[in-house]
């Protein structure tokens, strides 16, 4: 049953519920979520709830109908995030798993462990005791290979997962392992689930040949209760009348999972399948389908991989799915897991010899402009989803340039560009005044407006609705075919704080289902934008001397040019003789200056870092002023 508790309870009336529980023969387990704390108790003693729902300090009780309890949304309504060293899985992220279906030798695993993590994914699978269908197979390397694999694991800075297919593995595993792994066949060895169940340690499920989705469930039911709270679940596809494919993806199971459980779920394409070909469209796929990670076998020769071979991808095919994935993921509202130290890629958060030292134990902070439930915010969180964070609110963008400035806060995100509404040119201005605040990276999300009101409220009821006049703008038909009146607020999160005060059915807000969230409102209605393909362009800001960003292959440049015939032109045939691909271009006045302007430029680094340098200094010979406002990775 879950027992809500009152929001203002005493730790003593706390402690009575809890010991009235236990004698009772129940678990129980303390569940903080963001608009309430409750007791989930799972036992199999007959209680009458009404007992429970009188002990002071209890707000109801409810109980849960489905037969896996720890398991159930009903037990905890947000998603659970599983944490695996620096990874993790759950809630707006996608976590990706790579590596070879067996460890076979010390060189080949530490080759394509450096292999993918190069690609991006965050964590190496490898098995070493292999479920053979058959005896003579290869059965894999023992500890012997769990000892390689955590050697490579190590060495890439990536934490591993290998099955386990017997209870007495268990305690030499744990050494080796951060995440065991249940296979498909062993789904119902409930011996080995609860050994495994009792480390307290990840685990992940994998679905049965033949389990439906209950079963399954059940089975991560079982390693739940005996002492784990980190349960990952895995579709690898169930055993169908289909032959063509080594399984079928019952590709629906995941949305259905997402219902019924808050444990993450991961897809194997590469067990699904069973064809190489068909691992990258099918992981697109359950991506699409909002799983919440993948898990793929990856060799640098799958010719001669000694198992599952057809089914496992060439590195470059690797490559090209991470590459997918990443274009894919503003689109469904997630963001790619990345390792934080990865060297080649975004800058060192939360770590750098520039950023505070404290930050490796408290959580990094943030600023954002708007209130909470902001896309700022939003796109905050998701960029900086590997690290703890802290996002602080500011009720001006300059606010934010200050706060870095300062050094009150470690990095800022500030919008630079809607593909819709263009850029946001106080934003521009601000990099120019502040130039010890510089561009360290970008990330971009997807918008998707919500119509939001009170819990009475429908989309027939709401009459006036407010936002930022760049939200009405953009739900502008769906207004007009609804006959509701705009009316223009300071910020899109901050009008549905204003809905939540006014509690009136016929008053709605237009924002993020995240704001929806944060002030306990109703989503009437979601996707309003009149154009689906409405992005925001948002740039991590920090101060100068965070240190630079290795392999930058953007910058931004504003430059302003002598008033003169040809002038511009002259500024970018420099970009074009010397090969530099200009990105962007756009001119604004100069403050001050009427009817003279400067132009803002991005403008591709290549390969060449030379190459570029030498373009800069012919640029500035030709322009008036040239001012850098961030060298950074895309
Ligand atoms: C594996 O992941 O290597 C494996 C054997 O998978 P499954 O248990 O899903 O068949
Ligand atoms: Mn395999």
């Amino acid at each position: 049953m879950v027992v809500v508790l009152e929001r203002d309870i005493r730790d003593a009336q706390k402690k009575q519920i809890r010991s009235f529980l236990e004698n009772h023969g129940f678990k129980v387990r303390e569940i903080v979520g963001v608009e309430e704390t409750i007791f989930g108790a799972v036992g199999s003693s007959p209680i009458d709830i009404r007992e429970v729902e009188v002990l002071p300090g209890v707000d109801k009780v409810v109980p849960i109908t489905k037969p896996y309890k720890l398991a159930s949304r009903e037990l905890k309504k947000d998603d659970t995030v599983v944490q695996v060293g620096p990874v993790r899985f759950g809630g707006p992220r996608l976590t990706v798993i790579a590596g070879p279906c067996a460890v076979e030798s010390r060189e080949q695993i530490l080759e394509v462990a450096r292999i993918i993590r190069k690609s991006g994914a965050v964590m190496l699978r490898g098995g070493a005791f292999k479920p053979r269908t058959s005896p003579y197979s290869f059965q894999g390397l023992g500890e012997e290979g769990l000892r390689y694999l955590k050697e490579a694991g190590e060495a890439t800075g990536m934490p591993v997962i290998s099955e386990v297919v017997s209870p007495s593995h268990v305690g030499m595993m744990r050494e080796y392992v951060d995440v065991f792994q249940i296979g498909a066949r062993n789904m119902q060895n409930f011996e080995l689930l609860k050994e495994v169940g009792a480390t307290g340690m990840p685990v992940m499920v994998k679905r049965g040949l033949a389990a439906t989705i209950e079963e399954w469930l059940m089975a991560a039911e079982y390693v739940l209760a005996h002492g784990t709270e980190d349960v990952i679940l895995c579709d690898r596809g169930i055993r169908t009348f289909e032959t063509y494919t080594r399984n079928s993806l019952d590709i629906s199971s995941i949305p259905v999972v997402k219902k019924l459980s808050h444990l993450p779920v991961v897809v194997d394409p590469s067990h699904a399948t069973g064809i190489r070909d068909k691992v990258p469209p099918v992981a697109l796929a359950a991506a699409a389908v909002g799983a919440d990670g993948i898990i793929v076998e990856v060799h640098t020769d799958p010719e001669l991989a000694m198992s599952d071979g057809p089914q496992t991808l060439y590195p470059a095919q690797f490559e090209k799915l991470m590459r997918d994935l990443e274009a894919m993921t503003p689109v469904l509202g997630r963001e790619l897991v990345r390792l934080p130290d990865r060297a080649d890629a975004r800058p060192v958060f939360g770590g750098g010899a520039g950023a505070a030292e404290s930050s490796k134990t408290e959580a990094l902070k943030v600023a954002f402009q708007g209130a909470r439930g902001a896309y700022s915010e939003t796109a905050l969180l998701r960029y900086f989803q590997a690290n703890d964070v802290h996002a602080e609110p500011k009720d001006a963008f300059r606010d934010v340039f200050e706060a870095v400035l300062q050094g009150t806060v470690e990095y800022g995100v500030i919008p630079l560009e809607n593909s819709l509404a263009g850029s946001v040119h106080e934003n521009y201005d601000l990099l120019l005044s502040y130039p010890d605040v510089t561009i360290l990276a970008e990330t971009q999300i997807r918008v998707q407006h919500c119509l939001i009101g009170p819990e009475s409220a429908s989309t027939e009821s709401v009459r006036t609705v407010y936002s930022h006049p760049q939200g009405l703008a953009q739900c502008r038909q769906f207004l007009e075919d609804h006959g509701i009146k705009a009316l223009p607020h300071y910020d899109t999160a901050g009008s549905v704080e204003l809905v939540a005060e006014k509690s009136d059915p016929s008053v709605a807000a237009i924002a993020s289902r995240e704001a929806a969230a944060m002030y306990g409102m109703k989503v009437l209605r979601e996707g309003i934008e009149t154009n689906p393909h409405n992005y925001t362009r948002f740039a991590i800001v920090g101060h100068r001397d965070h240190p630079p960003v290795d392999n930058p292959n953007m910058a931004a440049l504003v430059l302003a040019t002598p008033d003169s015939p040809g002038a511009l032109a002259v500024c970018l045939k420099v970009l074009a003789e010397r090969d530099l691909n200009l990105k962007k271009l756009e001119s604004r006045p100069i403050p001050g200056k009427p009817w003279n302007y400067m132009f803002y430029l991005d403008v591709q680094i290549p390969e060449d870092a030379a190459q570029f340098e030498a373009g800069m200094k012919a640029l500035g010979e030709v322009s008036e002023d040239l001012r850098t406002l961030g060298v950074y990775r895309l």
